[in-house]
């Protein structure tokens, strides 16, 4: 197939009139100021799809039920009590129809691809369903009706606080011993294989959740995946991090774990200088969720010196509480800006607040997902949104200003259309067709909140 782009942002940076050519799902050239004949023209600005690198698809379901203030004060903690909750009521078909729909929302959002950190595994009363990876097809399934790009992460969850303390009831459903894990993760990645071009890594899913010991074992199951685990992203985890090991819980994995660029530790919020630095350095990747950070009140990453340090991040919807790309790259920079009392904090190589936080959330997120993406380059999966150059907040503009007003200044969504692996899966900002995602979702939602 050949696409004829009106203008790209290429990794040297724009470009117009450029013949890409796409094989497989993947480009297998890409030729600025070319010539073809009988191609498809793709007109307005064309981005690399951002992936996006963390996603509790789930959780979309309870977007909004949290924001009723209780009798206690509340926190992450109590917002944890109210998810407990609402998946008690979650069967596969249920998680199937949200994250259908959470994915349909993040393509439309202008992410391409997805990680889920996958925890929600067995029935409801603790018992891994007949096939233990049951609920992992669910997830695969509502990523192939998409076609969003998958890196599954099936999380390894045993304890219920450092120190390997029993696990709380409301945790039964993610529970595996390591032999259990061991067959989860196969399943998993059965369950990905029909997937053109999915990627299967492994999460243990926090310091809080798995022993030293734990966190070896999952290591070792993933030879050439990624590895994500939730990190410091709140105040009590560092605090009971250092009575348990006398370390906080960066410090902790930068001493032990052996990071690299295969890992990404999400959130990572609560990092004093000495680790910001050391993080930075390590070449793994900060999975940063300003959305869902700001939302459950967890903190502030020091964002802007990581990446003066050279660190390398991306960004993720994680708790699905509302699926915006632009909005999680706004956040970020706003929350910098706010805490410097400065503008214009997350700059890359270029001057374009929005070019460099789309550029960085590219590269960190496409490390982070362990596939092939994030860049407009021959080998690269065909994945790219199409940024309307007429609309409201781009007319008249460069074309690295028409990246800042979709970050900065879109009342609506900007990008026209997003395809991945060659596809066009959003038309006119939706995804087409009347395929009942949208039905399937309100039905499991009166049901559970009945
Ligand atoms: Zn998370």
């Amino acid at each position: 197939m050949i696409l004829i782009f009106e203008q790209a942002l290429l990794p040297g940076g724009w470009a117009g009139q450029v013949v890409a050519e796409v094989e497989d799902g993947r480009f297998a050239s890409l030729t600025p100021g070319g010539n073809a004949d009988g191609g498809t023209r793709v007109a307005g600005r064309v981005l690399p799809g951002l992936p996006n690198l963390h996603s509790h698809a789930f959780q979309r379901g309870m977007a909004g039920l949290a924001e009723t203030r209780s009798d206690s004060d509340d926190s992450f903690w109590t917002w944890r009590e109210v998810m407990y909750r609402f998946l008690d009521h979650l069967g596969p078909d249920d998680v199937e129809a949200i994250a259908e729909l959470a994915y349909r929302e993040m393509l439309e959002a202008g992410f391409t691809s997805v990680v889920e950190f996958h925890y929600l595994h067995h029935q409801p009363d603790g018992r891994p369903y007949a096939a233990v990876g049951e609920m992992a097809e669910r997830i695969a399934a509502a990523a192939a009706r998409t076609g969003i790009g998958l890196t599954l992460l099936p999380v390894l969850y045993r304890w219920g606080d450092f120190g390997g303390r029993p696990p709380a009831p409301g945790q039964r459903r993610f529970l595996c011993d390591l032999d259990l894990y061991g067959r989860l993760v196969e399943e998993s990645a059965r369950a990905v294989a029909a997937l053109p071009d999915a990627k299967i890594g492994v999460a243990p899913h926090s310091l809080r959740a798995v022993t030293p010991e734990d966190l070896l074992f999952a290591r070792g199951l993933a030879p050439h995946g990624p590895i994500h685990i939730h990190a410091a992203e709140q105040e009590k985890e560092v605090v009971d991090s250092v009575a348990h090991s006398g370390l906080r819980p960066v410090r902790w994995l930068l001493d032990h774990a052996e990071l690299d660029a295969r890992w990404c530790l999400i959130h990572a919020t609560h990092v004093d200088g000495d680790e910001t630095r050391r993080l930075a350095a390590s070449g793994a990747v900060a999975g940063l969720c300003p959305i869902t950070e700001a939302n459950l009140g967890d903190g502030i990453f020091p964002a802007t010196e990581f990446a003066e340090g050279g660190g390398r991040f991306g960004v993720g919807t994680d708790s699905n509480v509302l699926i915006s790309a632009a909005e999680e790259l706004r956040t970020l920079e706003y929350v910098q800006r706010l805490r410097h009392r400065r503008r214009n904090r997350l700059s890359g190589a270029s001057p374009s607040i929005g070019r460099s936080l789309w550029e960085a959330a590219c590269a960190g997120g496409a490390q982070a997902s362990g596939r092939d993406i994030g860049r407009l380059a021959p080998g690269a999966s065909a994945d790219f949104v199409v940024l309307d150059s007429d609309h409201v907040s781009s007319v008249g503009r460069s074309a690295d200003a028409g990246i800042d007003g979709l970050v900065f200044a879109a009342r609506t969504n900007p990008i026209r259309e997003v395809w991945t692996q060659g596809v066009r899966r959003v038309e006119n900002g939706v995804r087409p067709g009347q395929d009942g995602a949208e039905d399937r979702f309100r039905a499991v939602l009166r049901r559970v909140l009945a």
